[in-house]
């Protein structure tokens, strides 16, 4: 049997969104651009679908674009918001450590004569809030682009002071918050963004759906043109049985953000943090937990594994059944340290021996109690 930890890479498919997306894919086939009463079905499918997505994130129906993946929906406001202001002048400020899919459509705008500026973090991987302040220039035009909470640490960043700061200056907001949505609330009529990305995958829908929450009064330009569909801010015939399964999944995190599915999440994520700690505490390799313990989703424990290497510890851990992620992007095969972690002030020694693990509502207490008895043989194994 093997234990999945590695949550923020992808979830299991919930039962209930594969149910509710096979009438989609079998007798449900219909275009839901078709006038006829079938086609008008499939549309009004895509209409529920619209809404639980929207009633996850307190957004309005006609304000969710549904797109085919979190990278989509980055790169389709970062794309629009670049081209609405122009380069002249235009400043864009990011954080150290967005995921690529922010860095790197970014780093292309920059090589286009945009001016980019990034802001670091503190060693808790919290965004430096005086240096995005000071790098926000009421007097130019511009838009910011911070994460709600990264990939790697699952620290959730201070959204509510980027948008006043990014307010008071006249400037655009958009922010990645697929490692957000469905781990801890995400309100955007309390935290005013103009732009919102959320991919499906990470929260028990399939891979290859997305969407893009863009906020009433935010001016939008396509990527995508063709034949109008989603009022025509991303054209091409929409992936409905995918769509459906978005919604359901954003129906089911909404049922267990109310009925305390989330808090068991963060618990279990404590017990397997303290086990650890239990396990190798007083031993000749302590551990160091990364990130905020303060602002950070419930499902993540970043750990550092003193004298270990993660690239060698992942696959006597697979070999042990335990599926997890290092926290360095040398998994990648670049065998660098990893920015996020460089941004926290990490030594490379430090950032390579992290181990990111990840649950879901899908993780169980025997899971976690097994796979911190594995983590620990592994760690005393190899030292
Ligand atoms: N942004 C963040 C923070 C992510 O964690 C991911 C996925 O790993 C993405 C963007 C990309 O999303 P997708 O895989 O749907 O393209």
């Amino acid at each position: 049997m093997s234990i999945y930890l590695d949550s923020n890479a992808t979830t299991q498919v919930h039962p209930r969104v594969v149910e509710a997306m096979m009438p989609f894919l079998t007798d449900n086939w219909y275009n839901p651009s078709s006038g006829y009463r079938a086609g008008r079905s499939v549309k009004e499918a895509i209409g529920k679908a619209r809404e639980q997505m929207a009633a996850l994130i307190s957004a309005s129906p006609e304000e969710i674009v549904f797109t085919g993946c979190g990278t989509e929906s980055n790169n389709m406001a970062l794309k629009s918001l670049a081209r609405s202001l122009g380069r002249q002048n235009t400043k864009i400020v990011v954080s150290e450590i967005e995921h690529s899919a922010v860095l790197r459509p970014t780093e292309a705008m920059a090589a286009a004569g945009y001016e980019v500026e990034r802001i670091g973090t503190d060693g808790e991987g919290r965004l430096e809030i005086a240096a995005f302040e000071q790098a926000v220039e009421s007097s130019r035009p511009g838009f910011a682009s911070i994460m709600w909470a990264n990939n790697e640490t699952g620290v959730v960043q201070p959204m509510a002071e980027v948008c006043e700061t990014a307010r008071r200056a006249g400037w655009a907001v958009h922010t990645d918050a697929i490692q957000a949505v469905g781990k801890v609330p995400v309100r955007v009529d309390e935290v005013p963004v103009d732009f919102l990305s959320i991919s499906g995958h990470k929260f028990h829908a399939p891979k290859g759906v997305g969407c893009l929450f863009i906020g009433k009064k935010s001016q939008f330009q396509p990527m995508i043109r063709g034949g109008g569909q989603e009022d025509g801010r991303r054209s091409g015939t929409e992936n409905v049985p995918y769509i459906v399964g978005l919604g359901e999944a954003a129906a089911i995190m909404a049922e267990e953000a109310e009925n305390g599915g989330l808090e068991r999440v963060e618990s279990l994520r404590n017990r397997l943090e303290e086990q650890l700690q239990t396990g190798l505490g007083d031993g000749p390799n302590p551990i160091k937990f990364n990130g905020s313990r303060e602002h950070r989703t419930g499902n993540v424990a970043h750990v550092s594994f003193e004298g270990c290497v993660a690239a060698e510890m992942l696959p006597m851990l697979d070999e042990r059944g335990v599926q997890c992620s290092a926290g360095s992007a040398c998994m990648t095969g670049k065998n660098q340290p990893s920015h996020v972690q460089k941004a926290m002030g990490f030594s490379d020694e430090r950032a390579f021996s992290s181990l990111r693990l990840s649950l879901s509502i899908f993780s169980t207490e025997a899971e976690v109690d097994e796979a911190a008895e594995k983590i620990v043989e592994v760690v005393k194994a190899l030292n």
